[in-house]
C-alpha cells in the first residue's frame, strides 16, 4: 500500500453511512492540504471587505459631488474608488487561483491513489467490475470531485460571508433599508437553488448523450470490420442518427434552460433597485439619508446578483461531488485480499521448487465445482512439467497460483518449502515470470515490451538475448524501425506469434527461476513452434519451468506430465509411459497425431490436385 494511500485507510469506519464515509475519507486530503484553505480564508475574508467597500466609496464619492467639495478631492475619492476596484480584483483573482489549485492537488492526490490501489487489487476483482465503470469513476466522478472541491466549495463557503459582509456594510448607511433589502433573498436563493438544479440536471443529460454517442462511434471503428462483414453500415447509420437526434433534443432543453438564466437574474436587482428607491427617497426626505447612499444601495442589488444565483449551481456540484466521492471511495475501500501480511519472509533467491499438497481452489462462485481439487504434486527446482488436459480441466488456474494471481488456502502451495501466502510478493513475483495465452502488449516500443518489468538501465544485449531465445530476432529485422518500432494498441501492429513470442522474450529477459508458459505456443506456427522446441532445453536450463499446452507434442519432451480433468489430476508420468499406459493421455496423443496425419495428407492433396490441374492445363 503506498504511504499517501495508507495515510487515507479510515480507522473505525464500522456505522458510517456510505457517503459519510466517503466524505471523511475527502477530508483527510482537505486537511492535508489545509495550508492551501487557511490562507484562502483569509484572502476571502479581504475580498469580501474590498467588494463591500465599492458601493460605499461610490456613495461617498457622489456625496462629494452632492455637497459641492473641491474638484480635487472628487479626483481624490474617485482614485480610492479605482484602488478598490483593482484591488477587489486582484483578490478574487488569488481567491479562485487558491481554490481550483488546492482543488487539482486533491485530484491529484486521489487519482494516484486510486490507480496505485486498482494496481494492487487480485484479478478477481476486475471480473466484478467493467472496464466502463472503472474508468468512469476513475475519470467522471474524479472530475465531480474537483468541481465540488473548486467552483461548489468556492461559492458555498463564499456567499455566507459575502451576504453578512454587505449586510453590515449596508446597516451603516441605514439599518431599516439594509433589513428590507435582505428580505428577498431567502426566496431569491430558493429560486436559483430549482433553477441551478434543473440546469445542472440538463447540462448532465447532454453530456451523458455525448459520452453515450462517442462510445457508440469508438465500437463501431473499432469493430469495423465485422460491421462491413455483416453489412450493417446502413443500420448502423440509422442507430447513430437516433443517438445523435437525443444529444440534439437534450442540448437544446439546456440552452433553454441557460436562456431563461439571464431573465430570471435581471429580474433580481430591479427589485432591489425599486426597494432602494422607493424607501430610499422616503429616507432621504426625512433627512435620515444622503444622496450618495442611494447609489450604495442600487450597487448593493447589483452585486449580489450573481453569488445569489450562483449559489443554486454550487449547491447541485457539491451534492452531486459528494455522490461521486462515495463510488470512488467503494474503490478505495475494497481491501487487496492478496497482499503481504505481517511476518512475509523475503526471499533472496527462489531456487524454483514448486509444492502443491492437497490444493483445492474455487472462484468465488461459491455454487460451481472447485476448479482445482486435491491436487498433489512436487515439481523440483530446475526441472520441467507440462500440464495438459481438456478446455475448462483447470490448466491455466492451475498456472495462475503459482505467482499468486489468485489467493489459495494455507498450507497448500510451498515455494522452495515456504507457504505462498507467507512469501513476499516483491520476491515471488521477482523470480517468477508467466507468459498467460491471452498475452498483453501495451502501445509502447517493442524494445520496451521486451523490458517491461526490468530496470530502466537494463543492458540492451539482454533484451536482445531473450529475443534470439524466443526466435523473434528475424521478425525484428524485418519491422520498419526494429526494435523501435511501436507495436500499436495491444500488439495490433504484429501478428498474433509475433504478439506470443514478444510475451516470451518479456518472461524471458526477466531470467526468473520459475518460467510458467500458459498454451503460449498455441498462435505461433508449426515451423517457429520447432525453432523454440529445439531451443527448449537452452531456454529451460537452470529453471523450473510449468508448460500448459494443448497439444502432447508441446510436452513430450518434459521431465513430467500431468493430464488434468474436471480439476483433478487423472494421470501423471513421463511421455513414453502415460503413452505405454494407454489412457487418457495416450488417447490424446492418438486423437492428435491421427489430426495431423490427417491435415497432412490434405496438404498433400491438394498439393497434388493443384500439380494434376496445372498439368492437363498445359
Ligand atoms: P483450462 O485452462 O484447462 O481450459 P481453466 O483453468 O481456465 O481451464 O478453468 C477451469 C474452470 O474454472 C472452468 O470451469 C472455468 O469455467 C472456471 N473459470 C476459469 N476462470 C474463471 C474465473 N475467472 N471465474 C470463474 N470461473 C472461472
Amino acid at each position: 500500500m503506498s504511504e499517501a494511500l495508507a495515510a487515507t485507510q479510515l480507522a473505525g469506519q464500522g456505522g458510517d453511512s456510505p457517503v459519510r464515509h466517503a466524505l471523511r475519507r475527502l477530508s483527510v486530503y482537505l486537511r492535508r492540504n489545509a495550508r492551501f484553505y487557511l490562507l484562502w480564508f483569509f484572502v476571502v475574508l479581504l475580498y469580501v471587505a474590498s467588494f463591500n467597500l465599492l458601493p460605499l466609496a461610490v456613495g461617498w464619492a457622489i456625496d462629494g459631488l452632492v455637497e459641492g467639495v473641491p474638484r480635487a478631492e472628487v479626483f481624490r475619492r474617485c482614485w480610492i474608488l479605482f484602488g478598490i476596484a483593482v484591488g477587489g480584483g486582484l483578490l478574487r483573482f488569488f481567491s479562485r487561483q487558491l481554490v481550483f489549485d488546492a482543488a487539482r492537488e486533491v485530484e491529484y492526490e486521489i487519482r494516484n491513489d486510486l490507480f496505485a490501489h486498482l494496481q494492487k487489487l487480485p484479478q478477481s476483482f476486475f471480473f466484478r467490475w467493467r472496464t466502463g465503470d472503472l474508468m468512469s469513476r476513475c475519470v467522471n466522478d474524479l472530475n465531480s470531485v474537483r468541481m465540488l472541491l473548486g467552483p461548489g466549495l468556492l461559492s458555498v463557503a463564499q456567499s455566507p460571508i459575502l451576504f453578512v459582509g454587505a449586510f453590515l456594510a449596508m446597516s451603516t448607511l441605514s439599518l431599516k433599508l439594509a433589513i428590507l433589502m435582505m428580505l428577498p433573498y431567502p426566496a431569491f436563493i430558493l429560486i436559483s437553488r430549482v433553477l441551478g438544479s434543473r440546469l445542472y440536471s440538463r447540462s448532465l443529460a447532454a453530456q451523458q448523450s455525448l459520452s453515450s454517442m462517442s462510445n457508440f462511434v469508438q465500437e463501431n471503428v473499432a469493430g469495423i470490420a465485422v460491421v462491413k462483414a455483416y453489412a450493417m453500415e446502413r443500420d448502423q447509420a440509422d442507430r447513430f442518427e437516433e443517438a445523435n437526434e437525443a444529444l440534439r433534443e437534450r442540448s437544446l432543453e439546456l440552452v433553454r434552460t441557460s436562456a431563461a438564466m439571464p431573465a430570471v437574474t435581471g429580474l433580481l436587482p430591479a427589485v432591489g433597485l425599486a426597494l432602494a428607491l422607493w424607501v430610499g427617497f422616503g429616507e432621504i426626505q426625512a433627512g435620515r439619508m444622503g444622496t450618495g447612499a442611494l447609489f450604495s444601495f442600487t450597487i448593493f442589488a447589483r452585486q449580489l446578483t450573481f453569488p445569489t444565483f450562483i449559489m443554486g449551481y454550487a449547491i447541485s456540484l457539491m451534492q452531486r461531488g459528494a455522490s461521486a466521492m462515495q463510488r470512488i471511495d467503494e474503490i478505495l475501500s475494497v481491501m487487496p485480499s492478496i497482499r503481504d501480511e505481517a511476518g512475509s519472509v523475503d526471499l533472496e533467491r527462489i531456487a524454483g521448487r514448486i509444492e502443491f499438497r492437497g490444493l483445492t481452489f474455487r472462484y468465488d462462485d461459491a455454487s460451481r465445482a472447485a476448479a482445482l481439487d486435491g491436487i498433489d504434486l512436487v515439481v523440483p527446482a530446475g526441472t520441467t512439467v507440462g500440464i495438459v488436459g481438456p478446455v475448462g480441466a483447470g490448466k491455466s488456474t492451475l498456472a495462475s497460483v503459482i505467482p499468486r494471481l489468485f489467493e489459495v488456502e494455507d498450507g497448500q502451495l510451498f515455494i522452495d518449502g515456504v507457504d505462498i501466502n507467507r512469501i513476499r510478493l516483491a520476491s515471488l513475483r521477482r523470480a517468477i515470470a508467466m507468459v498467460p495465452q491471452d498475452s498483453f502488449l501495451f502501445s509502447m516500443p517493442l524494445r520496451d515490451n521486451i523490458a517491461y518489468g526490468l530496470p530502466a538501465d537494463v543492458p540492451f544485449e539482454r533484451i536482445e538475448t531473450a529475443a534470439q531465445r524466443a526466435q523473434l530476432a528475424r521478425d525484428i529485422e524485418d519491422l520498419p524501425h526494429g526494435y523501435d518500432t511501436l507495436v500499436g494498441e495491444r500488439g495490433i501492429m504484429l501478428s498474433g506469434g509475433q504478439r506470443q513470442r514478444t510475451a516470451l522474450a518479456r518472461a524471458l529477459a526477466l531470467e526468473p527461476s520459475i518460467l510458467i508458459l500458459d498454451d503460449t505456443l498455441s498462435a505461433v506456427d508449426a515451423d517457429t513452434e520447432q525453432r523454440i522446441q529445439a531451443e527448449l532445453d537452452r531456454l529451460f536450463a537452470g529453471r523450473t519451468v510449468v508448460v500448459v499446452a494443448s497439444r502432447v507434442n508441446s510436452v513430450r519432451k518434459l521431465d513430467q506430465i500431468v493430464v488434468l480433468d474436471g480439476g483433478r489430476i487423472v494421470e501423471r508420468g513421463r511421455h513414453a509411459e502415460l503413452i505405454a499406459k494407454g489412457g487418457v493421455y495416450a488417447r490424446l496423443a492418438a486423437e492428435q497425431a491421427a489430426e495431423e496425419t490427417r491435415a497432412e495428407r490434405e496438404r498433400r492433396l491438394i498439393g497434388e490436385g493443384l500439380g494434376r490441374a496445372v498439368g492437363e492445363g498445359a
